[in-house]
């Protein structure tokens, strides 16, 4: 598909937002890089550029620190009752549900993704979790704590919020991810500075207007699109009082190290090699799809991917076939397509650096099972692949890949110790997934398992309220349900003496 046939696909509402200048959310107002400089955004579908969008740089990071500073500080945000600022975050779940559509096909287009995949996930979960999060607002509570000093003593402790906030997000759900990160921090009332993927800007600008429109007060959701120098910038910045990132473990560390300038609170979430564990018992009809999902969703590009598939012997080769199956089914096309499963991956680079590990498999000796190359040649599409014969050394086996590739190790006994300790052997620690009927192994299992999410027959499961974030170097803090408040919050303890 050319760009002129994806444009000749567009809505009227994202031809006109295409067309549309985009600039910084800065104080309330959309306003140019102080460099004047743009860069290109992509369509992954074709390779060709659909935007000119504003490159911050380390001065408008300055200009964004200062004014979500001044909405923290004097601002009427500051001031607003929990009610007044639950029923705003509230508000933009109703204002992105009635732009759903659009949005959706925004995401399609800038990321690649099928437009069935943006509609039925990304979009909803976003209006879910800004009014799940907007509920908080009114329940951010502290104690009365009983002292034993001599005296009479009145002490409580209370919650506030931890302040300017800076919020680092990737590019494979850049809507959702977006609001994963705003709606916890503004239910707390803290003021933000976001910083949007460099490949997929467009649906965060968006979410910028869409935020005006309910009614935020200037400063507090400030939106600096650009490449890596305003991340850097704004994780390093003496005024900024916490950093969230989500990414790459590697630029993950380099966070941290900006970070320590001013020791500012810093939250994680980063890469994955998530196991997904089946057993002979499991129902093949349910592991089958399921597994398939948990490694083609979005084109493999989730952090909690299951990307090394360990299935028992008595079971393997029907796995096998059934995963063959389900990858053959997948429809490969432009995310906007709507029989589209399979969309391109979200830039050149990815689709190099997926391909290069293909190479690597390969040349260190696994098998292809299906797939394992590029598909077509045009834009960024990477077929559904399967891999066996692998080696723990193997660096298809030990890295992140973010693609759909698969590694599939066949396992032959039932010692869940030993399972546990080969699940666990990676640096990583986000997901896991076991398959099985015996919910009592399940459970067994999965207190073995250092990983921040386990889930039993079922894969790629989120929902706003359980705790999400990883083991090892998958990161640090956990988002989503009560926890999400407690990373946007400081403790104050408050003792009186009578
Ligand atoms: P990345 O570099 O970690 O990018 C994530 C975000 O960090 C982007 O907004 C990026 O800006 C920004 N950034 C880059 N360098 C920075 C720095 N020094 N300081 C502060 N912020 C910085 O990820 P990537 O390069 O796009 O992807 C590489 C690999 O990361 C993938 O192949 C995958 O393995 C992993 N990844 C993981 C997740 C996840 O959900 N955990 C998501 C995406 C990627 P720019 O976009 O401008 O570089
Ligand atoms: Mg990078």
């Amino acid at each position: 598909m050319d760009h002129a046939a994806t444009h000749g696909r567009l809505s009227a509402a994202n031809r006109d937002f295409i067309a549309r200048k985009h600039r910084l959310l800065i104080d309330g107002q959309w306003v140019e890089a102080r460099s004047g400089k743009t860069f290109a955004v992509y369509d992954p579908a074709s390779g060709q550029q659909i935007a000119q969008v504003a490159e911050g740089g380390a001065e408008d990071i300055d200009r964004a620190v200062a004014a979500a500073r001044r909405a923290f500080e004097d601002g009427p945000w500051s001031r607003l009752k929990p009610t007044e600022r639950g029923k705003l975050v509230w508000r933009l779940g109703d204002v992105l549900e009635a732009h759903a559509d659009e949005l959706a096909e925004l995401e399609a287009l800038d990321n690649g993704k099928p437009i069935s995949d943006a509609r039925a996930v990304d979009v909803p979960f976003g209006c879910e979790l800004l009014r799940y999060m907007g509920g908080w607002s009114t329940k951010i509570t502290g104690q009365h704590i009983p002292i034993s000093a001599p005296g009479e003593w009145h002490a409580y402790s209370m919650r506030e919020p931890v302040g300017v906030v800076g919020q680092i997000i990737p590019w494979n759900f850049p809507l959702l991810m977006a609001v994963w990160k705003i709606a916890p921090a503004l239910a707390a009332g803290c003021t933000i500075v976001l910083k949007p993927a460099e490949q997929t800007p467009l649906s965060a600008i968006r979410l910028g207007e869409l935020i005006m429109e309910a009614g935020f007060p200037p400063g507090v959701v400030n939106i600096v699109t650009g490449d890596g120098t305003p991340g850097a910038a704004l994780a390093a910045h003496r005024d900024v009082d916490k950093v969230a990132f989500t990414g790459s473990t590697e630029v993950g560390k380099m966070i941290v190290q900006a970070a320590a300038g001013n020791l500012k609170k810093v939250s994680l979430e980063l890469g994955g090699k998530s196991p997904a564990i089946v057993f002979p018992d499991a129902d093949l009809s349910v592991a089958i799809p399921g597994a398939a999902n948990g490694i083609f969703f979005n084109m493999g590009q989730c952090c909690t991917a299951g990307s090394r598939l360990f299935v028992h012997e008595k079971v393997f080769d029907k796995m096998m076939t059934g995963l063959s199956d389900e990858a053959a089914k997948l429809k490969i096309g432009p995310g906007l397509e709507p029989d589209t499963r399979i969309g391109p991956l979200v830039s050149e680079e990815q689709l190099q650096r997926v391909t290069g590990y293909l190479e690597s498999g390969r040349q260190q000796g696994a098998e292809v099972v299906t797939g394992g190359n590029r598909h077509g040649n045009q834009g960024y599409f990477v077929q559904p692949t399967i891999l066996t014969r692998t080696t723990p050394e193997m660096k298809v086996v030990r890295e992140e890949i973010f693609g759909p590739v698969v590694c599939a190790i066949r396992y032959g006994d039932d010692d869940l110790d030993r399972i546990a300790k080969e699940g666990n052997a990676t640096d990583y620690g986000l997901a896991a997934s076991i398959w099985t009927r015996d919910i009592g192994i399940a459970h067994k299992l999965a207190r073995k398992l250092k990983a921040g999410s386990v889930w039993i027959n079922v894969h790629n499961f989120n929902d706003v309220a359980l705790p999400f974030g990883g083991y090892k170097q998958s990161g640090w803090g956990r988002e989503m349900g009560y926890e999400a408040i407690e990373l946007y919050t400081e403790t104050k303890a408050v003792a009186a003496l009578l």
